[in-house]
């Protein structure tokens, strides 16, 4: 009855380190697809919006919070990273984003 009780316990941690491997490599795969999404962003704009796609999902199953860099890196609705048509203006403490492709408008707060 111990030993069994023992091996039960010895079996729960190798599974909780087994997550630990995989919550890694799963924030290594969202970083890859973010630096993709990136580096893509003016050449292959449907490239760069399906791995922004595959990198929510992945940060959703596997219970990842995606680093404010990276959620402010591109447009929430339609998953284009920001670039160089994206406007930016600061009024009243925030700074108003204005997607170049489908023109959602973002507010978020800076700090002086
Ligand atoms: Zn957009």
């Amino acid at each position: 009855m111990i030993m069994a009780m023992r091996v039960q316990r010895r079996n729960r941690s190798m599974r909780a380190n087994a997550n630990l491997d995989i919550q890694s490599i799963a924030k290594d795969r969202i970083e890859y697809l973010h630096g993709l999404a990136l580096r893509n962003a003016s050449s292959d704009v449907r490239l760069s919006q399906s791995s922004i796609i595959i990198m929510e999902r992945l940060a959703l199953r596997f219970d990842i919070t995606l680093s404010p860099k990276i959620k402010r890196s591109y447009c929430k609705k339609c998953k284009t990273p920001y670039s160089s048509d994206t406007r930016i203006r600061l009024k009243d403490g925030l700074s108003i984003i204005t997607c170049g492709k489908c023109g959602d408008i973002r507010r978020l707060p800076y700090h002086r």
